[in-house]
């Protein structure tokens, strides 16, 4: 029985080789040509960015949606005190392990990590040692830098890998909006779906084959515009928050928009630019902190060309979404949340709150808050909404999820969508009697029947 210093030594040890198997990202055809990289689901985003990979000559593959599987595999390999997220993706490795034809010399695992408040950056850690303890120490687990490291892992994916899955999360982004603002309205139930999942497989091979995103734009604008609506009974409209992962994966949000559809409403959620804007906000914040000039000057060239390349694909869809059509930077959803948080406190909360304000402007008539069952920066959200609440009126759902059944899940959400119904019938009531000068987007909506 080896002494507690051999001990020591051996866990030193061990933490320095798992710390050489957490690779950087290196996507040479000479380190991964042999090997499928598989990219965690988070939305159909990935899809995307998959296919810009796979244009690098990376073979890239986003895993499916999470599903039953998932958690099975992700409960029987974490503690239970991991963040949900942590547990999903972890779930959805070991689904793809153990699914028939998987070949561990040939396949390798993609994980973005970053620095920050809250534990998404021991993710990757807790994941190294989870296939080193199922003896896959030789498969990589591929680590994407969010913060300081970025502009690098980025680069090393290929020279247009920025640009191409760049223009697709901006293609997907717009159409999951004109999705959303359509499915609730559609004559011939399915419709909105089964033609969002065509263009979402165009998009993939338009943008593996580096083909024209914006005349599938064009295509899928038109398609979408086609489609037989009726918007005699207006809806109101329900604003989603929250971390983002749970947000964007519908299975573990136990698909909230679809409930909220079901109930009569129209859900509006921040698209997953969003995400990408804040990232690159906190690494111009970082840079300047650390007067790294250079640094912050690649940051804002990047802006300029990467709003050049969204306008290229936005343009072609102009009009045809009524709400929240182009995203502002996140300079201007930061001072919405001033009332709320201050900046320098990093993370999802300033974006959650500026979000919730943005939703009273335009006319919603409910915030939902999706998180993690004992998420952090979801527990600052859930407190600073009672304020919100307050201030604004507004009627306002917390849910965390943790990947259990919960039995009064439905109820609440029927119970809150009674009260979205009656202040978004009130304000209708009030504009009818004159008394709604200056109400927002959804009365105007409402009354012209879009
Ligand atoms: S945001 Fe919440 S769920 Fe995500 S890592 Fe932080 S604490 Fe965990």
């Amino acid at each position: 029985m080896p002494g507690p210093r051999l001990k020591g030594v051996r866990q030193r040890e061990a933490r320095r080789a798992r710390k050489a198997r957490l690779h950087k990202l290196d996507y040479s055809r000479k380190t991964y040509g042999k090997r499928t990289i598989f990219i965690p689901y988070m939305d159909d985003h990935g899809y995307a960015m998959a296919a810009a990979m796979r244009a690098g000559g990376v073979e890239a593959r986003q895993m499916p949606m999470s599903d039953e599987d998932t958690i099975l595999w992700g409960r029987k390999y974490t503690s239970g005190k991991e963040c949900y997220p942590c547990i999903i993706t972890t779930g959805d490795f070991l689904r793809q392990i153990h699914s028939p034809g998987f070949d561990p010399d040939r396949s390798a695992f993609f994980m973005p990590t970053a620095f920050g408040p809250c534990r998404f950056g021991q993710y990757n850690k807790f994941q190294r040692m989870v296939l080193d303890e199922l003896g896959l120490e030789d498969v990589p687990l591929v680590l994407l830098d969010q913060d300081k490291d970025f502009q690098g892992d980025v680069k090393n994916l290929g020279a247009d890998f920025r640009k191409l899955a760049w223009t697709g999360i901006v293609f997907v982004d717009t159409l999951q909006k004109m999705l959303r603002e359509t499915r609730p309205y559609e004559v011939h139930k399915g419709e909105c779906d089964q033609l969002y999942e065509k263009y979402l497989r165009q998009c993939e091979q338009v943008i593996e084959g580096r083909g024209n995103l914006a005349a599938l734009a064009r295509e899928a604008r038109s398609t979408f515009e086609g489609i037989a609506v009726d918007r005699s009974r207006a809806r109101p409209r329900i604003g989603i928050v929250g971390e983002v992962f749970v947000r964007c994966n519908q299975f573990t949000n136990n698909f909230m928009v679809r409930k909220i559809e079901a109930q009569g409403g129209e859900a509006v959620l921040p698209p997953f630019e969003e995400w990408v804007n804040y990232i690159g906000w906190s690494r111009k914040a970082d840079a300047k902190i650390a007067r790294h000039w250079k640094r912050l000057l690649v940051e804002k060239i990047t802006d300029l060309v990467q709003g050049r390349e969204k306008r290229k694909i936005l343009n072609q869809f102009q009009g045809a979404v009524r709400h929240f059509f182009d995203e502002p930077p996140s300079d201007n959803v930061i001072e919405l949340a001033l009332p709320y948080l201050d900046p320098a406190i990093r993370g999802e909360p300033i974006l959650s709150m500026g979000r919730c304000v943005e939703y009273v402007h335009d006319g919603c008539d409910g915030v939902v808050n999706l998180h993690p069952f004992n998420c952090m920066p979801g527990t600052i959200v859930n407190a600073l909404l009672t304020k919100f609440q307050t201030d604004h009126d507004m009627p306002v759902l917390k849910v965390a999820y943790d990947g259990l059944e919960q039995a009064t899940e439905m109820v609440r959400i029927e119970a809150f969508m009674h009260q979205c119904r009656e202040r978004f019938e009130a304000r209708l009531r009030a504009a009818g009697n004159g008394a709604g000068a200056g109400i927002g987007g959804a009365i105007a909506a409402a009354r012209s029947g879009r």
